[in-house]
C-alpha cells in the first residue's frame, strides 16, 4: 500500500508522464500501458500522458500508441510496466527520464528504477494496475475496464496459470460488477485468428519432436513460415495452445528472426522451472513461461538439451517422492 501511495504521489507531481513496457509486445503489456494512461487521464486533468513502444497490428484494436522525443523524456516521469530488466525496455530514452517507476509481476532480475513495485504472485501486470486503481480510488472507465480484463484473461491463459488467485477473481468480479462491461464480446478480438494459423498449428502438432523425458520441441524454419503464409512470430503466439498434453512437460518453439539474424525461442512448462535455463541463453521470464534469443543453432541445441535435463530431473523428483 505504501508503494502504491508513493507511485500515486509521483503521478500527481508530474505534468508529463510516459508509460512503457517490454519489447515484443503481448496483450498484458499493451493493455496495461493503455489502461494506465486512461486511468491517469480520467483521474487528473491537464496531464500529458504518452503510452509508447513498437505497435503490433494484432493489438491495434486496443488503442493507439504515442511517439516521444528526448525533450519529452527529459521532463517526464517514466512508468515501465511488465519489464524486469533494462535490456527488455522498449524505449530509446531509458537514461533520459527524470524519475522512473517499475510495476511488474516477473521474478526480480535487476533494479533500474527509483521505485520498484514488484509482485511475483500477481497473475499479470493488468491485475496490479487494477489493484492500484481500486486502492487509490481512481476513475475506471469502461474502456479501461475492457483493457484490464483483456490483459488479465490473456496473461492467465483464461485463468489457468499458477498465479491465478482468489485475488484475481475478486478483482475481476468487482470490475465487471462496477463497470458492467460486456466481457464475453472481448474474446472475439483476443482469440480470433486466420485459418492459415490454424493450419500452421496442425503442422506443429504433426512435427513436434518428443523426448523420453517429456520435452517437446520444434524448429520452424523460414520455408515453413512462407509455405503457410504466416509471420515468423506466429508459432510463438500459439504456444499456449499446447498445454495439457499428457506426454509433454515442457514445450519449445524455435523460429528464425531473419531481420535481426537471431533465433527466437518461446517455451512453456507444466511443472519444471524453465526461466533459469532461459536466463542462461540471453532470455528470462516466468517460472513456467519464458523466452530467449540466441545467435547460433548450436546454442539452440544446447538450450534444448538443458531443458531436457530439467524435465528428467523433474520426473526423477516426482518418482522419488512417490
Ligand atoms: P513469450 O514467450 O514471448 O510469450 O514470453 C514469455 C515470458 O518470457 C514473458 O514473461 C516474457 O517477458 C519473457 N521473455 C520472452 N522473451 C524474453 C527474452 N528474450 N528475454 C527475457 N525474457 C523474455
Amino acid at each position: 500500500m505504501n508503494t502504491y501511495k508513493s507511485i500515486y504521489k509521483q503521478i500527481k507531481k508530474y505534468d508529463s508522464i510516459v508509460i512503457g513496457r517490454h519489447l515484443r509486445v503481448d496483450p498484458d503489456a499493451m493493455a496495461s500501458e493503455l489502461a494506465l494512461k486512461e486511468l491517469i487521464l480520467n483521474t487528473f486533468k491537464n496531464k500529458k500522458v504518452y503510452a509508447i513502444g513498437l505497435s503490433a497490428s494484432r493489438f491495434k484494436y486496443m488503442g493507439d500508441l504515442d511517439k516521444i522525443d528526448e525533450d519529452i523524456a527529459k521532463k517526464s516521469l517514466f512508468i515501465i510496466l511488465d519489464t524486469p530488466d533494462v535490456k527488455r525496455v522498449d524505449s530509446d530514452y531509458i537514461d533520459e527520464f527524470k524519475y522512473k517507476i517499475k510495476i511488474d509481476h516477473h521474478p526480480f532480475v535487476e533494479k533500474f528504477c527509483d521505485i520498484e513495485c514488484i509482485n511475483e504472485n500477481a497473475s499479470s501486470t493488468c491485475e496490479m494496475i487494477l489493484d492500484f486503481a481500486y486502492k487509490m480510488k481512481m476513475n475506471i472507465s469502461r474502456k479501461c475496464a475492457e483493457l484490464l480484463f483483456t490483459g488479465i484473461v490473456s496473461d492467465t491463459n483464461r485463468f489457468t496459470t499458477i498465479n491465478t488467485s482468489f485475488k484475481t477473481f475478486d478483482l475481476i468480479h468487482k470490475l465487471i460488477k462496477d463497470t458492467n462491461i460486456d466481457f464475453t464480446s472481448l474474446y472475439d478480438k483476443l482469440y480470433a485468428r486466420p485459418i492459415k494459423e490454424v493450419r500452421l498449428q496442425g503442422y506443429i502438432s504433426q512435427n513436434l519432436e518428443l523426448t523420453d523425458n517429456g520435452l517437446a520441441y520444434i524448429k520452424v524454419d523460414d520455408d515453413v513460415i512462407n509455405q503457410f503464409g504466416v509471420d515468423s512470430a506466429s508459432p510463438g503466439n500459439m504456444i499456449n495452445n499446447f498445454n495439457y498434453i499428457n506426454e509433454i512437460l515442457v514445450w519449445v518453439f524455435v523460429t528464425k528472426d531473419v531481420k535481426n539474424d537471431i533465433y527466437r525461442i518461446t517455451m512453456r512448462s507444466r511443472g519444471p522451472v524453465i526461466n533459469e535455463v532461459a536466463s542462461k541463453y540471453n532470455g528470462g521470464g516466468h517460472v513456467r513461461a519464458s523466452g530467449a534469443r540466441v545467435k547460433t543453432m548450436e546454442e539452440v541445441d544446447n538450450l534444448i538439451k538443458d531443458l531436457d535435463m530439467v524435465c528428467k530431473d523433474f520426473r526423477g523428483d516426482i518418482d522419488e517422492n512417490k
